[in-house]
Protein backbone atom coordinates (compact mmCIF):
# COMPACT_ATOMS: atom_id res chain seq x y z
CA UNK A 1 0.00 0.00 0.00
CA UNK A 2 1.08 3.21 -0.86
CA UNK A 3 0.62 6.73 -0.01
CA UNK A 4 0.50 9.90 -2.44
CA UNK A 5 3.24 12.26 -1.44
CA UNK A 6 1.40 15.05 1.21
CA UNK A 7 -1.54 13.15 1.64
CA UNK A 8 -3.29 14.00 5.02
CA UNK A 9 -4.21 11.26 7.85
CA UNK A 10 -5.52 13.84 9.89
CA UNK A 11 -6.57 17.42 10.21
CA UNK A 12 -6.85 19.29 13.47
CA UNK A 13 -8.23 16.79 16.00
CA UNK A 14 -9.73 14.37 13.26
CA UNK A 15 -8.01 11.65 12.02
CA UNK A 16 -8.32 8.71 9.42
CA UNK A 17 -11.10 6.56 11.55
CA UNK A 18 -9.79 2.61 12.42
CA UNK A 19 -12.72 0.97 9.93
CA UNK A 20 -11.33 3.23 6.84
CA UNK A 21 -7.66 1.44 7.96
CA UNK A 22 -9.40 -1.70 7.51
CA UNK A 23 -11.01 -1.13 4.76
CA UNK A 24 -8.18 0.27 3.05
CA UNK A 25 -6.27 -3.04 4.37
CA UNK A 26 -8.83 -5.42 2.26
CA UNK A 27 -8.84 -3.08 -0.65
CA UNK A 28 -4.77 -3.59 -0.58
CA UNK A 29 -5.05 -7.41 -0.55
CA UNK A 30 -8.06 -7.18 -3.80
CA UNK A 31 -5.96 -4.75 -5.44
CA UNK A 32 -3.10 -7.29 -4.73
CA UNK A 33 -4.36 -10.20 -5.76
CA UNK A 34 -5.13 -8.62 -9.33
CA UNK A 35 -1.49 -7.72 -9.30
CA UNK A 36 -1.48 -3.97 -8.78
CA UNK A 37 -0.48 -2.44 -5.17
CA UNK A 38 -2.92 -0.23 -3.85
CA UNK A 39 -2.34 3.36 -4.29
CA UNK A 40 -3.87 6.11 -2.43
CA UNK A 41 -4.67 8.87 -3.33
CA UNK A 42 -6.80 10.94 -1.19
CA UNK A 43 -7.50 10.70 3.01
CA UNK A 44 -8.51 13.24 4.55
CA UNK A 45 -9.25 17.06 3.20
CA UNK A 46 -9.25 19.95 4.91
CA UNK A 47 -11.40 22.44 2.50
CA UNK A 48 -14.56 20.80 1.41
CA UNK A 49 -17.45 22.59 -0.34
CA UNK A 50 -20.36 19.90 0.24
CA UNK A 51 -20.35 17.92 2.71
CA UNK A 52 -17.56 14.68 2.42
CA UNK A 53 -16.73 11.46 4.62
CA UNK A 54 -13.25 13.22 3.61
CA UNK A 55 -13.49 15.89 5.69
CA UNK A 56 -14.29 13.06 8.88
CA UNK A 57 -11.97 10.22 8.00
CA UNK A 58 -14.43 7.72 6.80
CA UNK A 59 -12.80 7.61 3.12
CA UNK A 60 -10.54 7.30 1.09
CA UNK A 61 -9.66 7.08 -2.77
CA UNK A 62 -7.76 4.30 -4.63
CA UNK A 63 -6.34 4.82 -8.26
CA UNK A 64 -7.46 2.75 -10.88
CA UNK A 65 -5.10 4.52 -13.53
CA UNK A 66 -3.01 1.90 -14.63
CA UNK A 67 -5.81 -1.12 -14.01
CA UNK A 68 -7.68 -0.61 -16.96
CA UNK A 69 -11.17 -2.93 -17.08
CA UNK A 70 -10.00 -4.32 -14.03
CA UNK A 71 -11.03 -1.80 -11.70
CA UNK A 72 -14.58 -2.54 -12.17
CA UNK A 73 -13.74 -5.99 -11.09
CA UNK A 74 -11.93 -4.84 -8.19
CA UNK A 75 -14.94 -2.00 -6.79
CA UNK A 76 -17.13 -5.09 -7.14
CA UNK A 77 -15.37 -7.10 -5.05
CA UNK A 78 -15.10 -4.38 -2.26
CA UNK A 79 -18.99 -4.22 -2.13
CA UNK A 80 -18.97 -7.39 -1.57
CA UNK A 81 -16.82 -7.97 1.56
CA UNK A 82 -17.77 -4.05 2.77
CA UNK A 83 -21.51 -3.94 2.98
CA UNK A 84 -22.79 -2.32 6.16
CA UNK A 85 -22.33 1.41 6.18
CA UNK A 86 -19.82 1.34 3.01
CA UNK A 87 -20.76 2.85 -0.14
CA UNK A 88 -18.24 2.31 -3.22
CA UNK A 89 -18.62 4.72 -6.18
CA UNK A 90 -16.70 3.62 -9.42
CA UNK A 91 -16.99 5.24 -13.20
CA UNK A 92 -19.53 7.76 -13.03
CA UNK A 93 -17.84 10.77 -14.30
CA UNK A 94 -16.08 12.26 -11.61
CA UNK A 95 -15.03 8.70 -10.02
CA UNK A 96 -13.05 7.44 -13.53
CA UNK A 97 -9.55 7.94 -12.18
CA UNK A 98 -10.10 6.52 -8.74
CA UNK A 99 -12.79 4.14 -6.31
CA UNK A 100 -13.64 6.40 -3.79
CA UNK A 101 -14.74 4.35 -0.58
CA UNK A 102 -16.42 5.62 2.50
CA UNK A 103 -18.16 4.34 5.75
CA UNK A 104 -21.29 6.00 6.57
CA UNK A 105 -22.11 4.69 10.22
CA UNK A 106 -25.99 5.49 9.30
CA UNK A 107 -26.10 3.46 6.54
ZN1 LIG B 1 -13.24 10.15 -2.50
Amino acid sequence: MRFKPGILFSVGEVSVVPVTWKAMRLCDFICTSYGYELYVTSLMRKKVRKFSFHATGLAFDARTRKMGADAWDIANELREYLKDGFQIIYGDPKHRDHIHVEFDPKR
